[in-house]
């Protein structure tokens, strides 16, 4: 089988999160299980698009509206990731330093995907799957069914769409309707939802199937669902929940490049107190003390706002008993209150603001705690990583996080579970955590190994993607 993943994140080409991981790493199992599989994003002015060798596949021409533009389509050329990378390079439009967070956003990821569809349209053969993923790509369901430029050829090969989150949905006053591809006016109702272009909503109606990265994310999302709630209980027979994997060659404490010292699951505790060792002293925090760390976006959805009550309230209870790190990017109100947070409990707090691959992994490799205490998680690959690395999750059930974390308290539980996103529930669920580290590090130090064994490659997830593959096609 051929699919296509169409995606505004790959990584390590472009990450700002769990999407970029995802696309990074489902390709090459599924390459791996025998079948070709192929991803294309834009083309950012990324670092990893100076450290490669790119060849040009293909050139086109395409417009929005009026504004008509040339594009070409480049393939990293030692195929080092597994599976074959293209990008789309759309001049002034795409190839920007960052991702997302441009005004014209819309436009950009709107000339993207129908760059995309151009392009798969000039193929001599047919992709058998086109799978997109999240509201950048929304609209490549319906523009294969009723745009005239391409539903001749493409309106049959069946899309998959995957939700990672959806409380971004892409919106799109409908003043802007010239920017779409000529299509069947009278099929424009499949764009809508509340008065607007929706392309998460559209995706939804016009895809084959839809999937969200966990199965209790797709139960929340019928109550819950930023607007979109009714459209998940009516198309609800279309949905699959698919929980996400992680790349267990990437993330592995034995071999992982970035760690300082590099453990094992059969004896983590020396290489992991090396990695806390060398964390605390560039924070100048205590490495004799539990390690208690974030890492994420800082934003509502992963309640991270709560966290400088949460953590003022941990250092004001617990003061002698940990250390907090800190490393996320995000609201500019909440990077500047955490980095006067570090300013004034020096020696008990630190955080890094910003975004850092090299520094997460150390992190969860140093650190003896992981808090999640988000509103919202669709999935999320941190509390993978962490127990991976040995590190116990403390996570809000919600979402993902309900489905992989069990409660040190329940039959073969690893972590610590709490039912509310609010500083009580955290300061508390720390306190737990503390007592633990402090009065059974024997049984601890099991709950680490056992998580460690756990397999959550996508080894598992990619035959569920394949089998779902093969019943629509
Ligand atoms: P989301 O995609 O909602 O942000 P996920 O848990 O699915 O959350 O994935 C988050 C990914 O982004 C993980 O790989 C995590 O390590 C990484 N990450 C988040 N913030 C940062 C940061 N500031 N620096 C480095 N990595 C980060």
């Amino acid at each position: 089988m051929e699919i296509l993943h169409v995606s505004a994140e790959c990584y390590p080409m472009a990450k700002a999160g769990g999407l970029g991981d995802v696309l990074g790493a489902l390709p090459k199992y599924q390459e791996r299980a025998g079948h070709i599989a192929k991803v294309v994003v834009p083309m950012y002015r990324t670092r990893y698009l100076y450290k490669k060798e790119w060849e040009l596949v293909h050139e086109g021409h395409q417009q929005l509206g009026s504004y008509s533009f040339p594009y070409s389509v480049i393939r990293e050329r030692s195929r080092e990731l597994g599976f074959d990378l293209y990008l789309v390079d759309v001049n002034e439009l795409l190839d920007r330093p960052n991702i997302y967070g441009y005004d014209d956003d819309p436009q950009r990821f709107l000339a993207f995907q129908v760059c995309v569809l151009d392009w798969v349209n000039s193929w001599k053969h047919r992709p058998d799957i086109i799978h997109v993923h999240d509201h950048h790509t929304g609209l490549i369901p319906f523009f294969m069914k009723y745009a005239h430029a391409f539903r001749d050829r493409l309106h049959d090969i069946p899309s998959v769409f995957t939700i990672h989150n959806a409380q971004y949905q892409g919106w799109l006053g409908w003043q802007h309707r010239e920017w779409l591809p000529p299509h069947d006016e009278w099929k424009s109702g499949l764009l809508e939802w509340a008065d607007q272009i929706n392309p998460l909503a559209a995706a939804i109606k016009s895809a084959w199937v839809v999937t969200t990265v966990s199965p209790s994310y797709l139960d929340e999302l019928r109550h819950q669902a930023n607007g979109l709630e009714k459209l998940f209980e009516y198309e609800k027979g279309k949905c699959r929940g698919i929980l996400n994997g992680i790349d267990a060659e990437v993330w592995d404490p034995q071999s992982d490049p970035l760690l300082i010292k590099n453990y094992s699951k059969e004896d983590p505790f020396l290489g992991k107190l090396a990695n806390k060792e060398s964390l605390c002293r560039q924070f100048g925090l205590d490495a004799s003390k539990p390690l208690l760390t974030y890492i994420g976006r800082l934003v509502h959805e992963k309640a991270a706002d709560l966290l400088p009550e949460a953590f003022y309230q941990c250092l004001h209870h617990y003061q002698a008993r940990v250390s907090i790190l800190l490393l996320g990017s995000g609201d500019p109100r909440l990077q500047s209150t955490f980095q006067e947070m570090a300013h004034r409990h020096k020696g008990l707090f630190g955080a890094y603001i910003g975004y850092y691959e090299e520094l997460s992994h150390r992190i969860y490799a140093g650190a003896d705690f992981l808090l999640m205490p988000s509103r919202v998680e669709p999935c999320g690959l941190n509390q993978f990583y962490a127990m991976r690395y040995g590190t116990l999750p403390l996570v809000r059930n919600t979402g993902g996080l309900r489905d992989t974390v069990v409660d040190m308290g329940d039959l073969n539980g690893f972590g610590i579970r709490f039912d509310q996103a609010s500083v009580g529930d955290i300061v508390y669920s720390v306190g737990r955590a503390l007592d633990l580290y402090e009065q059974d590090p024997g049984h601890m130090q099991s709950m680490q190994r056992h998580m460690m064994g756990f397999d959550h490659s996508w080894d598992r997830s990619a035959v569920e993607y394949l089998e779902l593959y093969q019943s629509i096609r």
